[in-house]
C-alpha cells in the first residue's frame, strides 16, 4: 500500500498527499481508483448512475472567457429558446424517460434572460411535474437565484473552474473569483443542492493549483461536484493551447469522490475528447454521473461550441455501454 493512499484514506488530505495522488500512473493510479470507487459504492449501494439530458437553452454570453468560443459568437448566431419551444423539447425527452434535465446556457444575468428561464421551467412542470431541473448559467444575483428555486428548479451548478485568484482573471477578463464564491454561496442560501468544479489543464495551472482546487472544493457545502478537462476550443481565444491531460483529471475526480464520498461527480463528454475510452475510465475513478446531449434540437448544436464545433456527443448507445462496462447501472427511466 502506498504511504500517500493510506494517509488518504485516513481523512488525511493534506497537500502532499494530494500531490502524490494527482501524479499516480500504472499500479499507483488503479490503487487511487480502487479507493474511489470503493467509497463511491458505500455511499451510493444501488450502484446506479444519475442520467441527465442537457438542454442548451442560450447561447448568448456577456463573458469572453479564453477557454470558450461561446463568448466569441456573432450577434446573427445567437439563439434562446422562447418557453414554448423549451416546453415541446421537454416533452420529447420526457417521453423518452429522462427524469433529469439539465439547462446550459451562456452568463446572461438580464432580468429578462432569468424571467424567461423560470417561466420556461414552471410552464414545463405543469405538464411534467415529475422532471428535476438543474440549471448552469453562470453568475446569478441573490434575487435571481431564488426566483428561479420558486420556479421549482431544484439543483444548481456553478464552477469556480479555478481557485488561483490571478489564473481566474487571466481566464476570465473583467471577472473575479471572490464573485464567482459568493455566487456559489447565494444558491446555497436559496436552497439549491449546489455543484461546483474545475478545469483540469487550464494553460498556466500547476499541480499546486488543481491541489487548491480540492481544497476549496472540501470546504464548500456541496451535493454535486465536477471537473472537465481543457480542451483548447475551435474559436476560443485559446485554441492553439495544448489539451488538458486525461490521467491528471481522472486522478482528480478520483480525489474528489475520496474527499466527499457523498457527491454526485459527472463523467463528462471532455474526458472522451481527450481519450479515447475517457468517459468509462471516469466511471471506474469514482464518478455516477452521465449527461447526454440530447436536448438541444440538432440546427441548434453547432451554435453552442462548447469544447469544439465538433465535441464529442455521447449517444445514449455509449453511455449505456460505458455504465454497464463500469459495472454500474442506469437508473430506472
Ligand atoms: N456559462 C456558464 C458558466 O460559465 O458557468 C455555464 C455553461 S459553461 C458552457 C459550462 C462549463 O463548461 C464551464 O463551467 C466550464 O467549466 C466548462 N468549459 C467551458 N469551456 C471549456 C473548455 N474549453 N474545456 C473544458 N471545460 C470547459
Amino acid at each position: 500500500m502506498y504511504e500517500w493512499l493510506n494517509a488518504l484514506s485516513r481523512g488525511d488530505f493534506d497537500r502532499q498527499q494530494l500531490l502524490a495522488a494527482l501524479g499516480a500512473r500504472g499500479p499507483a493510479q488503479e490503487a487511487l481508483f480502487g479507493l474511489a470507487r470503493s467509497l463511491r459504492d458505500q455511499n451510493f449501494p444501488h450502484r446506479s448512475v444519475e442520467t441527465r439530458s442537457v438542454v442548451e437553452i442560450s447561447n448568448f454570453c456577456s463573458r469572453g472567457c479564453l477557454y470558450c468560443a461561446i463568448g466569441c459568437l456573432p450577434q446573427s448566431e445567437h439563439f434562446t429558446l422562447t418557453p414554448d419551444e423549451f416546453v415541446e423539447i421537454v416533452g420529447l425527452l420526457h417521453a423518452r424517460g429522462r427524469k433529469h434535465i439539465l439547462l446550459q446556457s451562456g452568463e446572461n444575468n438580464s432580468e429578462e434572460w432569468v424571467e424567461n428561464v423560470g417561466v420556461s421551467v414552471e410552464k414545463a412542470l405543469q405538464v411534467y411535474p415529475d422532471l428535476d431541473f438543474i440549471i448552469n448559467l453562470g453568475v446569478l444575483t441573490p434575487t435571481q437565484c431564488l426566483r428561479l428555486r420558486r420556479a421549482g428548479i431544484s439543483r444548481a451548478i456553478l464552477k469556480f473552474e479555478t481557485s488561483n485568484a490571478r489564473l481566474y482573471a487571466d481566464m476570465k477578463p473583467g471577472d473575479q473569483l471572490d464573485v464567482r464564491l459568493q455566487a456559489i454561496r447565494d444558491l446555497v442560501a436559496a436552497g439549491f443542492g449546489t455543484g461546483s468544479g474545475n478545469i483540469v489543464g487550464l494553460p498556466g495551472q500547476t499541480l499546486d493549483d488543481l491541489a487548491g482546487d480540492l481544497t476549496l472544493l472540501h470546504t464548500l457545502p456541496l451535493t454535486m461536484a465536477s471537473s472537465t478537462v481543457f480542451i483548447p476550443g475551435r474559436g476560443s481565444a485559446l485554441q492553439d493551447a495544448s489539451a488538458g491531460e486525461l490521467h491528471t483529471t481522472l486522478n482528480y475526480m478520483a480525489l474528489m469522490r475520496i474527499m466527499n464520498p457523498k457527491v454526485l461527480i459527472p463523467t463528462t463528454s471532455s474526458l472522451e475528447k481527450a481519450g479515447p475510452g475517457g468517459q468509462l475510465l471516469g466511471l471506474m475513478a469514482g464518478a455516477n454521473t452521465v449527461t447526454i446531449h440530447d436536448g438541444t434540437p440538432r440546427e441548434l448544436k453547432e451554435k453552442y461550441p462548447i469544447y469544439s464545433k465538433d465535441r464529442f456527443m455521447p449517444s445514449e448507445e455509449h453511455i449505456r455501454r460505458i455504465v454497464l462496462d463500469a459495472g454500474l447501472v442506469m437508473e430506472e427511466f
